[in-house]
């Protein structure tokens, strides 16, 4: 709260003060040693506050069989703090009322304020916080900060409340204005009067979001709760919403609206006539009802699409990651695995191959592929490689990975083959591409061959002791199998 605004109330002739009887019961309710005779003696000080008490005491609020004749069977009933709670509220509501011109506006704020008492009590109820007279004077009193400023700003705080269509519009305004709102400057002015803490604190909370103690909580639903039972005509969607969400957070279920709606139509009759202020009962209240209904349902729908649509994204996402994961390790020109994919995999085959099982890999090179580029040209070539990678794919197992290892050279890793196996599949290879014509030009066939060296790893004495050992032996061997003419296939034996 800005320093001049507090400067401002504290030296406002007007600004309200508790009436004497208050006072006193504000100490004695700060006193932890209070009694109920120390109690009686305050408030038989005040003939219409005791009526109150006895009025209470004897209404629907408590479902006594019996009825309460004298103020000391009242207070008995109720208990000490029952009593200085109730006796709290109607003497500060008493005291701070109609002392300023603004009239209607200040029994707006009663208004609701009442109303708030009320729903905040009833949720307590059902929630069971217990402490009901507590809560119902923490609902009633949260909106004392505006009546502090009704009263020492009068017509300026009057216009403002004005130009607000809903009370977080008003909250807005009067930040702007006075540098906090109401609930800031009620605790503030709550403080002064020696409140005790808890009321303070309420009252400062009462328009937060959101909080753990179901206390407060009652607290923050009861004006939203108020605010939709005095609004006029059809409550709008956000204020609704709000309801629903304060009141699912005290009692955990969007839908305890629907109960609450009718317990406070029954009790208010007799709420209002005890705090002597006017409340209509919405000519809409079942309207109401139902549009809240239908809101929650429209919500619930909404939420389920969105989680649809949500899980759609997720996995529209993850199809794409896996594309381009797939596609980071796929060669563009051949579409066979490419050098990143290969260092991986060769590593892990490697690992996992051995004694148990053999891993044979397959060093592959195009025999004099420079001199089809010479003859035919780049695009020729590439059509070649393209081709030779499909063929060699056709060839093989699915288990097998064919890689290209470099510009016209391929990796095959052949798991679970061991030499003789994989050379004849190699073999069948080299018969393979030399009856299919790797492209055709001007009609004419373009035929390749290849020269290939083989190395097994199978765990076995002279095998290797890296996948770098087992490739530079490949390496060797394909090596070996250029200087001898090409077109064939080396194995490398330890
Ligand atoms: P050798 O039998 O000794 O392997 O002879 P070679 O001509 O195949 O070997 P060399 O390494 O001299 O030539 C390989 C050629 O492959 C050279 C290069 O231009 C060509 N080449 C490499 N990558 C590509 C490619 O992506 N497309 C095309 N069209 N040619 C490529
Ligand atoms: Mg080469
Ligand atoms: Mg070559």
């Amino acid at each position: 709260m800005r320093k001049e605004l507090e400067n401002t109330l504290l030296h406002c002739r007007n600004l309200p003060s508790p009436p004497g009887v208050a006072l006193r019961i504000i100490e004695l309710a700060q006193d932890p040693n209070a009694t109920l005779g120390d109690t009686a003696q305050v408030i038989s000080t005040d003939p219409a506050l005791s009526a109150r008490l006895l009025r209470v005491a004897n209404s629907p609020l408590y479902a006594t069989r019996r009825r309460v004749g004298t103020l000391a069977q009242a207070m008995t009933m109720l208990g000490v703090n029952a009593t200085l709670s109730l006796a709290l509220g109607f003497s500060l509501m008493h005291g701070l009322r109609g002392r300023n011109g603004t009239a209607e506006l200040q029994e707006q704020i009663w208004r609701r304020s009442v109303l708030a008492a009320l729903a905040a009590r009833i949720l307590g109820q059902q929630v069971g916080v217990g402490r009901t007279e507590t809560l119902m004077l923490a609902g009633l009193l949260q909106d004392i900060g505006r009546l502090a400023l009704l009263q020492t700003l009068s017509e300026g705080y009057a216009a403002l409340c004005g130009q607000a269509a809903d009370n977080n519009t008003l909250r807005t305004l009067e930040q702007a204005a006075y540098g906090g709102d109401h609930a800031e400057i009620g605790a503030w002015l709550a403080g002064q009067w020696n409140l005790p803490d808890y009321l303070i604190e309420a009252i400062a909370e009462s328009e937060s979001a959101a909080t753990e103690d179901p206390f407060l909580r009652c607290v923050q639903a009861s004006g939203a709760i108020a605010d939709l039972w005095l609004c006029k005509g059809n409550p709008s969607d956000e204020l609704l919403e709000l309801v629903q969400f304060r009141v699912a957070a005290c009692t955990g279920d969007a839908n305890a609206l629907d109960e609450l709606l009718p317990l406070i139509g029954a009790a208010l009759p007799e709420v209002s006539a005890i705090f002597e202020v006017r409340i209509e009962h919405p000519a809409h209240l079942q309207s109401i009802a139902e549009h809240a209904r239908e809101l929650l349902i429209l919500r619930n729908l909404r939420q389920i699409q969105e989680m649809a649509q949500a899980r759609n994204d997720t996995q529209a996402m993850e199809e794409r990651m896996r594309q381009l994961t797939e596609q980071s390790h796929r060669d563009p020109l051949t579409g066979v695995f490419n050098r990143l994919h290969l260092d991986e995999t060769l590593e892990q085959e490697f690992t996992a191959a051995g004694e148990k099982h053999p891993l044979t890999i397959a060093l592959l090179d195009l025999d004099d592929f420079k001199l089809i580029n010479d003859r035919f040209g780049h695009l020729v070539g590439d059509q070649v490689l393209r081709q030779f990678a499909q063929t060699v794919q056709r060839t093989l197992r699915s288990s097998d990975v064919v890689a290209r290892y470099g510009g016209e050279e391929f990796l095959l890793l052949l798991n679970y083959s061991d030499e003789a196996a994989a050379t004849q599949v190699l073999q069948r290879l080299l018969e393979d591409v030399a009856q299919l014509p790797m492209a055709v030009v001007d009609g004419q066939p373009v035929h390749v061959t290849f020269s290939a060296g083989l190395a097994t790893h199978n765990g076995r004495d002279g095998s290797f002791g890296s996948a770098r050992e087992l490739l530079q032996a490949a390496d060797n061997v394909l090596y070996g199998a250029k200087r001898q003419g090409r077109n064939r296939v080396h194995l490398h034996t330890p």
